[in-house]
């Protein structure tokens, strides 16, 4: 109480779920896509190496099975955060332990780390 940088967890923690199902809801349809598009290959009327469709389907392929691996990835954060607000660590760098910024975790509420860390991760990569 009183406290200004005092994390409102449920607002948060609510945020987290939207976007969790948000995204799940994606990969899921991406999930199926991909089956579709197995399907389509294992069928036998595409032929990766000669047949101008099955390159299409392999490249198909590969960029749907990015796309998941990626969103994959963003709801493993998701699920990352929702862990820390559980551990009492939620909104804290993970890099150098200050407070991340509210308006930061607003528009990105899985953020792991405060700005000044992110562009330093992103300088090193
Ligand atoms: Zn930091």
């Amino acid at each position: 109480m009183g406290d200004p940088g005092h994390l409102d967890l449920e607002h948060f923690g609510a945020l987290l779920a939207a976007q969790r199902a948000e995204r799940e809801a994606e990969a899921a349809a991406l999930a199926a896509s991909l089956s579709d598009v197995r399907a389509a290959r294992s069928d036998g009327t595409a032929d990766d190496e000669h047949d101008p469709e099955g390159s299409t389907l392999s490249s198909d392929w590969s960029r749907i099975s990015g796309l998941l691996a990626a969103l994959r990835s963003r709801i493993d954060a998701i699920e990352r955060a929702g862990e820390r607000i559980d551990a009492g660590t939620y909104g804290i760098c993970l890099r150098r332990g200050e407070r991340i910024p509210l308006d930061r975790l607003e528009a990105l509420p899985a953020a792991e780390l405060c700005i000044a860390c992110a562009r330093e991760a992103e300088v090193r990569r």
